[in-house]
């Protein structure tokens, strides 16, 4: 890689981690900064690796295959799989991922917990929210999650940790502000009905400061740091 773009890369994450890092400090908070790195190449990876980056987020399974085993070198590094799982293609996830944060199904949860080897700790997953209730969206509605909540508590390879949603596009300021806080309120919900859960994963480049405001503890952010995607 050239390195003015290499520095350039560097450069925009340092930016985007600070501001994550003064606005979790603002809302009293942790919050882990997961590099969303679809569609760009294993060498970018490996370069925010180098500089102390070591939360990534795919959302393609096969793209996210072949980076996977080129960069298997890395131990440390934590992918976190963000979108769609086909069912033919649990079994890669559940051998390699660290987390899933889009379960929206219990036969997606149940292979999960199936095929993850007993040589591993349990799997981290989300439950993903359709939380403005978008036609052609994924996720679940809000009435459906406590019995897939409480379900996936019982499978023994998994560990349900919370929730995720993508905001509606195009959001005011106060829609996000009440989608993500219905969300937090969501979690609340969860914890009250026992469940050990203390994740919200919510915001992305352009909505992380009211999802930080809101108690996301993970954001997933990718142009701001990688540039446009094609
Ligand atoms: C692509 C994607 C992101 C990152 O989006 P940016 O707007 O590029 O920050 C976050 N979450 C999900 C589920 C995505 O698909």
């Amino acid at each position: 890689m050239q390195a003015d773009i290499m520095s350039m890369l560097i450069q925009q994450w340092q930016s985007v981690r600070q501001q994550c890092a003064s606005l979790a400090a603002a809302n009293g908070h942790a919050v882990t900064l997961i590099a969303v790195s679809k569609t760009f190449p294993a060498a970018d990876i490996r370069t925010l690796y180098q500089a102390g980056q070591r939360d990534f987020g795919e959302n393609y399974i096969q793209e996210w295959q072949q980076k996977c085993t080129e960069l298997a070198d890395l131990d440390d590094l934590a992918w976190h799989i963000i979108g769609q799982i086909q069912a033919n293609k649990s079994r890669s996830v559940a051998e390699r991922a660290h987390w899933v944060h889009t379960v929206d199904r219990a036969k997606i949860a149940r292979r999960l917990s199936e095929q993850r080897p007993d040589t591993m700790p349990p799997l981290n997953v989300c439950i993903e929210i359709n939380i403005a209730a978008e036609a052609n969206k994924h996720g679940i509605a809000a009435d459906e999650l406590l019995p897939l909540a409480q379900y996936i508590a019982t499978l023994p390879r998994l560990r349900l940790r919370g929730l995720m949603c993508v905001a509606k596009a195009d959001s005011t300021g106060a829609e996000l502000t009440q989608q993500f806080t219905q969300m937090q309120q969501l979690l609340a919900t969860l914890q009250a009905a026992g469940l050990a859960v203390d994740t919200l994963s919510m915001g992305m480049s352009a909505d992380m400061d009211t999802a930080i405001a809101c108690g996301a503890t993970q954001v997933r952010v990718g142009s701001a740091i990688f540039g446009r995607r094609q």
